[in-house]
């Protein structure tokens, strides 16, 4: 499911979204958006969070939603968090090489770090 079908599936046009600065909005850009000004974009109650979707065709939109309709989106939107210890230690080892750093990883189960 793609960010237009996810957010038509929460009744919400992705052609009405706000758009949004092209570079990565910082914590108190956010912030300041939800200050209770902002109707939430499915209910229209005033919005207690927001986060910036890429819409094909469209380009970065803001998304704000009032806290029950954010838990709505956040149970659609795939998570980029590994939900695996596998998966957790590969993005550590992606991080440390990145960074060029040395990386011990020493867990409770035995896997090899
Ligand atoms: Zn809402």
């Amino acid at each position: 499911m793609d960010t237009v079908d996810l957010l038509h599936s929460l009744g919400i046009d992705p052609a009405a979204l706000e758009p949004a600065p092209s570079w990565a909005p910082y914590r108190g850009t956010s912030l300041a958006r939800i200050d209770g000004s902002r109707p939430c974009a499915r209910c229209g109650l005033p919005a207690r969070a927001t986060r910036v979707v890429d819409v094909p065709g469209l380009g970065r939109r803001w998304l704000d939603t009032c806290r029950d309709d954010f838990l709505a989106a956040s149970r659609l939107w795939p998570s980029r968090m590994p939900s695996t210890v596998e998966g957790i230690v590969a993005d550590l080892r992606t991080a440390a090489v990145e960074a060029g750093a040395d990386l011990t990883i020493v867990t409770d189960d035995g896997m090899a770090g």
